[in-house]
Parts: structure tokens; C-alpha cells; sequence
């Protein structure tokens, strides 16, 4: 969706743009907000209090916060194996969640942890929720925001406020370019409410490896694009010898870095980046991915006319299978590691 779809605060630029520099721990930026905000003396004395309290006992030893995840992690387990009619822990799920006209991916890991990509728009974040508390899900313990647009984060901060949160992932933007939208806001005011911080994606990082299962980020490989579309986080899950490539709105300047940096973009399983629009899946691109299978995410009739009609002959002339989220609402892909198992027409999130 284009940044102009956004509602532009100008009053709050000031304090968006002292906000650029927002991977730091959410107590020091509240701490720069409030005394900003009130200008009291009062208020700074007291917000440093809190932030030595919260040092001690947040950060100190990291033994409460272990206890948290372990728990978190066997109940999630517990239940995805009360929940067997639907999975197994011999599986990886990828559900490409039906949210209209947006992005978003889960993944449950076989370890029982669970990855979140992008978290649709704003008017399903409710539907959202329920619809991953439904599935048995209850910390998301990779968080990625792919870019600060509203089809893909919208509904990032009811996501924030209702699950435990493990670690949480973000393109680096220049601060020219960082939106300043209630949206975004929102966002990382729910991040800072629970004392998250944010973690700069950058091409080459490896988020984990367990085993079979390995999720990689292959870009952004720059750290300066024309649009936010080309900042989003690229990443890349292994499971066994089967893979799977979400891109986000990753557009063709990106494309042509991850390929010009020699990034291994080879996967089975191709999320189209931007909708399926033809600013991305480039010929060159799509010719590296090299995918059998390709998801695209868009909405019923939307404005955008997504998925590009070229594009569709495109996959279709590389003799790739396309689902796609507005024929076929939530799409559901589960790998044993040696094949991939594909279900179309799960529950949407969105009515339809
Ligand atoms: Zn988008």
C-alpha cells in the first residue's frame, strides 16, 4: 500500500523524528518522551527510578526471563499437540493468514516456538488475534515487521499487546524516510509499553537455527532505497531440505542487491513480494528463487489491481503453482522436511 494511504501527523514530526533512533530499550526512549512531554523534574526523577527498577529487576541476571520463555515454549508445545487434528510437531506450518488486502505470515515451528511476518491491516488486527489465539498460539517468539506500511503492520500493535513477545525484527530506515504515522506510532508505543526493543534486520543475519529449521534474513542488503517498500526484511526458512522465501514488498532495486550480493535466494516456496504487483518478482529474480510454488497476498477487487496480470503469465511461463489469498483465503503449507504439503481455503481472517 502507498505511503499516501497513511494519516500524516505534521504536528508530532518533532517527536517522530527524535524517535528515529528507535532501537534502543524502550525505558530510555519512554524516558526521552516523558520528559519531553510533561518537562517536569518531578516526572524525569521518578522515570529514572523506574528504569533502574526495571534494570535490576529486567535485566540483572536474565533468570526470570528464562523461566518465561521455558514455560512458554512447553505450553505451546502442549498445545499444539492437543491441537493434532491440525498439526504435529513432525511439521512446520506456514499458514499464509487470509487478511484482505495485506500481508501476513505464521509459522509454528516444530520446537513449538512460533514465527509472526507482518500482522495485516488495522481493521482485522481484532480478527487477527482471535485467529492465532484460535490456532493454540500463545507467545510469538519472532516477531518480523517487514516495513512501516499499514497493510503490514496495522495490526503489529494489538499483536504486541495480546501475545508474550520473544525478540522483534525491523528494517533500519533512514530518518528522512521513517513514516510518521498514527500507525507506526502505535506500534512502537506498544513496544515500548512492554519494554520490547527492536532489533535491526540486516542481510546475513541468522535469527536461529534448531535443527532442521533454520530462518535466515536476506535483506534489506542496502541501507538506502528510493521507497520503504525496498526496506523490507527478506527472510528465508529452511526446513530440512525444503525452503521457503517471504519478501515482503521487497521490489526490484532489492531484488537485483540480494543477487548482485550472491545471497542464496534459492527456495521451493515463493511469498511474491508487494502483492504480486509488477514493481517485484523480476525475471531475474524469480529465475534465482527458482520456486515450484508461489503465494500471493491480496485482497477481493482491491484498488491496487494486485496481482499484476504480467506477473501471473510470468509464474505461470516458469511453470510455478500460484495460490493466492483473495480465490483462495488462508493458505496452509506443512513440510516434513522433504515435501511440502499445500491446503488452500482455511478460515479467512477477514469476513468475506
Ligand atoms: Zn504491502
Amino acid at each position: 500500500m502507498a505511503s499516501q494511504h497513511l494519516i500524516y501527523k505534521a504536528k508530532e514530526a518533532k517527536i517522530f523524528s527524535r524517535r528515529q533512533n528507535h532501537f534502543i530499550l524502550t525505558f530510555e526512549r519512554s524516558k526521552k518522551v516523558a520528559g519531553k512531554r510533561k518537562n517536569s523534574l518531578l516526572t524525569t526523577v521518578v522515570t529514572v527510578i523506574v528504569a533502574i527498577v526495571a534494570t535490576v529487576f529486567g535485566f540483572n541476571n536474565g533468570k526470570p526471563k528464562e523461566v518465561n520463555a521455558t514455560d512458554s515454549v512447553s505450553q505451546s508445545n502442549t498445545q499444539r499437540q492437543q491441537s493434532a487434528s491440525t498439526s504435529t510437531a513432525k511439521e512446520t506450518l506456514i499458514y499464509f493468514l487470509d487478511v484482505g488486502q495485506g500481508d501476513s505470515e505464521l509459522i509454528r515451528l516444530k520446537t513449538g516456538e512460533n514465527i509472526l511476518i507482518d500482522a495485516g491491516t488495522k481493521e482485522s488486527e481484532k480478527e487477527l488475534v482471535s485467529y492465532i489465539k484460535e490456532l493454540g498460539v500463545s507467545k510469538i517468539d519472532y516477531l518480523i515487521a517487514t516495513h512501516p506500511h499499514a497493510d503490514h503492520i496495522g495490526g503489529m500493535a494489538q499483536v504486541v499487546k495480546q501475545f508474550d513477545i520473544g525478540k522483534i525484527y525491523m528494517p533500519k530506515i533512514p530518518d528522512k524516510q521513517v513514516p510518521t504515522t498514527v500507525t507506526y506510532e502505535k506500534l512502537l508505543t506498544e513496544i515500548d509499553k512492554k519494554g520490547l526493543k527492536i532489533t535491526a534486520a540486516k542481510a546475513g543475519m541468522t535469527i536461529f537455527q534448531n535443527g532442521t529449521e533454520k530462518f535466515e534474513i536476506l535483506a534489506p542488503v542496502s541501507t538506502k532505497y528510493d521507497g520503504l517498500n525496498s526496506y523490507s526484511v527478506v527472510t528465508k526458512l529452511t526446513c530440512g531440505g525444503k525452503k521457503f522465501l517471504f519478501t515482503g514488498d521487497a521490489e526490484t532495486d532489492s531484488e537485483k542487491d540480494m543477487i548482485s550480493k550472491n545471497c542464496d535466494v534459492k527456495s521451493d516456496v515463493l511469498k511474491c513480494g508487494h502483492h504480486g504487483s509488477s514493481t517485484s518478482t523480476s525475471t531475474a529474480f524469480l529465475k534465482a528463487v527458482n520456486p515450484t510454488t508461489a503465494v500471493i497476498s491480496c485482497g477481493v477487487d482491491n484498488d491496487y489491481g494486485h496481482p499484476n496480470k504480467k506477473i501471473l503469465n510470468r509464474l505461470e511461463n516458469a511453470n510455478v503453482k500460484v495460490y493466492r489469498t483473495d480465490s483462495q483465503n488462508t493458505i496452509l503449507a506443512k513440510c516434513d522436511g522433504s515435501s511440502i504439503n499445500i491446503t488452500e481455503n482455511l478460515k479467512p481472517v477477514i469476513k468475506k
